[in-house]
């Protein structure tokens, strides 16, 4: 398959922006084996953008077309190509009930022209948009395809490779396949150090880094003809990371730190139960979230004052007073106070400052200690976290499943 990219939009022309889909979607789809073999940039003017896409359909079977999907007047893109392939454009309900909530879900007044953007070309598949407003368009006819993508680069990447490039993917001769190794308690620049050779020479699989709230995930993606060749070469890059970064892979993929937690627990036949002060219920929600996890999950109590630490946990009014509620020992009370009183496998405390107040220098923001009791010991972790409150707040609760992960793993 051939294709062409085309860019819509004056700030590109004017040098205001530079044109960094053209490089992005051509790199992804050579990975795929479509060859692009024009890239055109117009401004937001109809005739012109209208002269480039007759020549696109003549020349080329696959067009991507960027931007211009916006709800104003000069957003064009959606108009030229229903009038180019004779499309009448209709307003698709399901659409415009996602703009409608869109707006709802962020306190914004709806304008009557986002309107607009519900409008689809007659017989085109909608890609929808996770991030923005405008739904992406893909139109089949006549043994072409075009597939019109949002400007804003975040809407377009998740676009592409989250609706369109399955698709496209299918329509190949090649298969593609990747696979997330999610770790914890590495920093991003920590990963990609230890990881820089494989990173710097392999081409496929290809491994790359995101960084996510304390998470680095490491995504390898490899390409070959068949299934086993694909899963065969994932697999030896994944030994190879494996080897360099030892013990900080928890899951894979869509696995969150809370799955893996239910799934060990679940193994080894345990119930725990947690006690939050400083994430006030963050860990328990996260895990009722799981379906099924009443089979391993007591209770959650938040116990935010030193009152509830007492009344709740049995906390020592000397322990506060002496140490202080954001402590090791009082995290270690904490834990084997819910542990007599829940009468579970293992106990899990979390005592912190997630600021912006109430650090000092002896016991600054972001320090936080996690207390894990089981009838046979007792341990802490004492970490200092980085970030905003609702930062903190997160990283507490991604450590202490992975502080649960770890020592279930070793049961
Ligand atoms: P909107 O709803 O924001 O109007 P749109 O689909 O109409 O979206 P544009 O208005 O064309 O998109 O572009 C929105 C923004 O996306 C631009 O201001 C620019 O920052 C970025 N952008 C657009 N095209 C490109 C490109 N080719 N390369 C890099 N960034 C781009």
């Amino acid at each position: 398959m051939n294709g062409e990219i085309i860019n819509v939009g004056t700030e590109i022309l004017l040098g205001n922006i530079l044109n960094t889909h053209s490089k992005y979607l051509s790199e992804r789809l050579a990975d795929i084996g479509i060859g692009i073999y024009y890239h055109t940039t117009v401004g937001d003017n109809g005739e012109r953008l209208k002269d480039i896409l007759k020549s696109a359909i003549e020349r080329s079977d696959f067009i991507i077309i960027t931007g211009g999907l916006g709800p104003t007047s000069d957003d064009i893109t959606k108009e030229i190509v229903s009038e180019v392939m004779n499309k009448k454009l209709i307003l698709d309900e399901d659409s415009l009930h996602k703009i409608e909530t869109f707006f709802k879900s962020n306190n914004i007044n709806m304008t009557k022209n986002n309107i607009k953007q519900a409008y689809i070309p007659e017989g085109s598949k909608i890609l929808e948009n996770d991030f923005g407003t405008a739904p992406g368009i893909l139109l089949e006819e006549y043994d072409k395809i075009i597939a019109l993508l949002p400007g804003p680069p975040r809407e377009l990447k998740h676009m592409f490779e989250e609706k369109l490039f399955p698709i496209l993917n299918k329509k190949s001769n090649y298969i593609i396949k990747s696979k997330v190794l999610k770790t914890i308690s590495l920093g991003e620049s920590k990963v990609a150090t230890i990881l820089k050779d494989i990173i710097d020479n392999q081409s496929n699989p290809t491994v790359a880094t995101y960084a996510k709230e304390g998470q680095v995930e490491i995504r390898v993606t490899a390409k070959a003809s068949s299934d086993e060749e694909v899963n065969s070469l994932i697999e030896n890059t994944e030994k190879e990371i494996n080897d360099l970064i030892e013990g900080h892979i928890y899951g894979y993929d869509n696995e969150s730190l809370e799955e893996k937690t239910f799934q060990l627990l679940i193994e080894k036949k345990l119930k725990i139960a947690f006690c939050e002060s400083c994430t006030g219920g963050l860990i328990s929600s996260r895990f009722t979230a799981i379906p099924g996890v009443s089979k391993v999950f007591d209770r959650g109590i938040v116990t935010y004052s030193n009152e509830a630490k007492m009344d709740e946990l049995s906390v020592k009014s000397s322990t506060l007073k002496n140490y202080g509620a954001v402590s090791k020992e009082t995290a270690l009370e904490m834990s084997q106070g819910l542990l007599k009183k829940s009468n579970v496998d293992i106990a899990l405390s979390v005592t912190g400052i997630a600021g912006p107040d109430g650090g000092s220098d002896e016991k600054p923001v972001g320090l936080v200690y996690i207390g894990i009791s089981t009838k046979r010991k007792s341990f802490f972790i004492e970490k200092k976290l980085f970030g905003n409150r609702t930062s903190i707040q997160n990283k507490t609760a991604n450590l202490a499943y992975y502080e649960l992960i770890k020592y279930l793993k070793k049961l």
